[in-house]
Formats: C-alpha cells, sequence, structure tokens
C-alpha cells in the first residue's frame, strides 16, 4: 500500500504538492476548508482557484517570469502544462481562464486512485507527514499552528489588488484593441491618453474613494 501524506490547502501550491506526490506513487488526502469556511478572498470552492489577477506573466525566457517557467517545465511542474491547457489571449504572457484552469487541476488530481479530497478546516496535526500549503490566507486555527511550528508570534502579508474595470463603463469610441509590444494578436484593450489627461486621470484615481479593507487586510504595524 503506498504512504500517505496529508496536504492542507486546495490552492495553487497544495495542488502543484498533491500532484507530486501522487506522480511519485504516494498517496494524498487533501484536506481544503472551503466552502465550508472561506478565506475573505476566494470566491468558489474550486480547488487552485486564482484569487486576483488571472495573469501568470510573460511566458518569454528572456524574463524572469518566463525562465522560472522554462525552469518548472524542466523540473516536471504539473500545473503549467494544465494552465497552458486553459490558456486565454494575452499576448507574449500566460493568462487562463480561472474557471478551466480549476476544473484542468480538479480532474488531474481525481484521475489518481490514491488522491482522496476532504471538505474541513485541520485545526491539528497528527503524526502522518503532512505538508502545509495554506497560503496567505492561512486560517487563524492553522496561523497559530505554524507560528508555534516557526517559534514566530505572527505572520504577515500585504499586497494589491488588481481592479477590474466593468466592460461596459467603457467608451469603445475612445478605446481601441491591440497587442502589446507587437505580439499576439488584438488581445488587450487600450485606453490612450495624453499627458494631461493621463495627470488627471492619476490623481482622480489616488484621490477617489477606496475599498473598505477587510478585517484580515488592516495593518498590524
Ligand atoms: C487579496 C489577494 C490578492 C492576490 N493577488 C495576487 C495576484 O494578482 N497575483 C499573484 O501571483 N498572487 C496574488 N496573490 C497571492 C496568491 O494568494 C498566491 O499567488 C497564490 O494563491 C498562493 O497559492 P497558495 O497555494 O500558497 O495559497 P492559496 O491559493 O490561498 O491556497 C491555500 C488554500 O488553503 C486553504 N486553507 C487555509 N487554511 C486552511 C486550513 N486550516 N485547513 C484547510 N484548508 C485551509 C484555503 O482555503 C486555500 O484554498 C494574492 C493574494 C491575496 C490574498
Amino acid at each position: 500500500m503506498s504512504e500517505l501524506v496529508k496536504v492542507i490547502g486546495g490552492g495553487l501550491a497544495g495542488c502543484e504538492c498533491a500532484l507530486q506526490l501522487l506522480k511519485a506513487g504516494f498517496a494524498v488526502k487533501m484536506y481544503e476548508m472551503r466552502p465550508m469556511k472561506n478565506t475573505g478572498a476566494h470566491s468558489t470552492d474550486r480547488l487552485a482557484e486564482l484569487v486576483c489577477s488571472n495573469s501568470l506573466k510573460s511566458e518569454e525566457p528572456t524574463t524572469a517570469s518566463g525562465l522560472l517557467k522554462e525552469e518548472l517545465n524542466l523540473l516536471g511542474c504539473e500545473l503549467l502544462p494544465l494552465a497552458a491547457g486553459s490558456k486565454v489571449p494575452s499576448g507574449s504572457a500566460l493568462a487562463v481562464d480561472r474557471e478551466k484552469f480549476s476544473e484542468l487541476v480538479e480532474n488531474a488530481l481525481q484521475s489518481y486512485d490514491n488522491f482522496e479530497l476532504v471538505r474541513e478546516e485541520v485545526m491539528e496535526l497528527d503524526s502522518t507527514p503532512t505538508v502545509i500549503a495554506t497560503g496567505p490566507l492561512t486560517s487563524e486555527a492553522m496561523a497559530k499552528i505554524v507560528g508555534e511550528i516557526s517559534g514566530k508570534k505572527r505572520l504577515f502579508f500585504y499586497d494589491a489588488i488588481a481592479p477590474i474595470v466593468a466592460a461596459d463603463s467603457i467608451d469603445y469610441d475612445k478605446a481601441y484593441f491591440g497587442g502589446r509590444y507587437g505580439k499576439g494578436g488584438e488581445d488587450y484593450l487600450n485606453l490612450p491618453m495624453q499627458r494631461d489627461e493621463y495627470e488627471a486621470f492619476y490623481n482622480a484615481l489616488v484621490e477617489a474613494q477606496t475599498v473598505v479593507l477587510h478585517d484580515f487586510e488592516k495593518s498590524e504595524l
């Protein structure tokens, strides 16, 4: 019988880890707390949900993120080919249809007989070999355990969130579709501005009403 490894967290890291373990012949029991308990940033119960941008950035090996992808592919990364299989047009970047991506990841995991998914928040560890992959929005109980193991009382994560612009708020007489840096098709919607227009836009943006922060986003400094 295959040795069992617990993977806590069904995000990007947990899914890659589980697929690597399954490929190497281990049995995997994955614990994912969604949808019973949500994180505040995830909006579905899907595995490997991309919480913000759907772009995994450049595929060009002359850029840092492109080189990293080349290296990941050489190392047998499991998620990148699935990202390629759910690619949407975005010039030289690798952007994905997030629902299709999650579906491909779930199918890949479920294709192994010795994979089990448990929808449950893990609040304590036992002696089973375990990978903690609970991400930046680790639940309180698990953050406490990680704090005890690492000897750090608190760990913090700060990030910006990509704004989403409603398509019907755009004046298409002024905006136009085009490529980026002459690569790919007409994949991006461009909003051209003169310098004074850009400066007015910038000032309006930085002075605009901002979103109300979630509790987990409040500054701890
Ligand atoms: C608001 C926000 C915006 C972000 N924007 C970007 C971006 O644009 N680009 C980018 O590259 N990265 C972004 N990130 C970082 C992003 O979270 C990571 O890139 C990526 O999702 C990390 O993958 P992960 O597997 O480590 O964590 P996640 O994808 O978050 O997966 C962790 C999983 O663990 C589960 N979990 C947590 N605690 C428990 C528990 N106790 N028991 C069981 N399950 C548990 C969660 O439900 C979650 O599904 C953003 C993060 C946040 C919070």
